[in-house]
């Protein structure tokens, strides 16, 4: 995962400079990791807790990306298959990643509801 540019990063690679700049795009809480952002920010885990109420399984509480991943793995090895659960995670993923993006670059609000449209949208197309 280390080749999206979070704001960790960023500051890392001393492309942004104040601490302030690293903090997470959506809820200016806490830093903006890789781990923050998709899986522990207040947004991605309340878009994770919606996908999982979705699709009617048990509700997996990842600490990080990677466990996610390996995760969605073990889902489909028990219900709809590993080739859906895996499309799942790409698709959240996107969908917050682009949310994010969007939030930086175009302005655009976020919303849970929104953000659950999309997935819904993506997943069954
Ligand atoms: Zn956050």
């Amino acid at each position: 995962m280390r080749y999206i540019s979070d704001e960790v990063e960023l500051f890392k690679r001393k492309v942004i400079s104040s601490n302030e700049d690293i903090k997470c795009t959506i809820c200016k809480n806490d830093d903006e990791s890789i781990d923050h952002l998709f899986i522990n920010c207040e947004l991605a885990f309340s878009v994770w807790n919606g996908v999982y109420v979705w699709l009617q399984v048990m509700e997996p509480k990842p600490s990080s990306t990677i466990e996610s991943s390996n995760l969605h793995y073990d889902i489909g090895r028990n219900s709809k298959g590993p080739k859906f659960w895996r499309m799942v995670w790409f698709v959240v993923m996107w969908s917050i990643w682009t949310m994010r993006n969007n939030l930086i670059f175009s302005t655009k609000e976020v919303s849970y509801i929104h953000i659950m449209e999309l997935i819904r949208a993506r997943t069954w197309s």
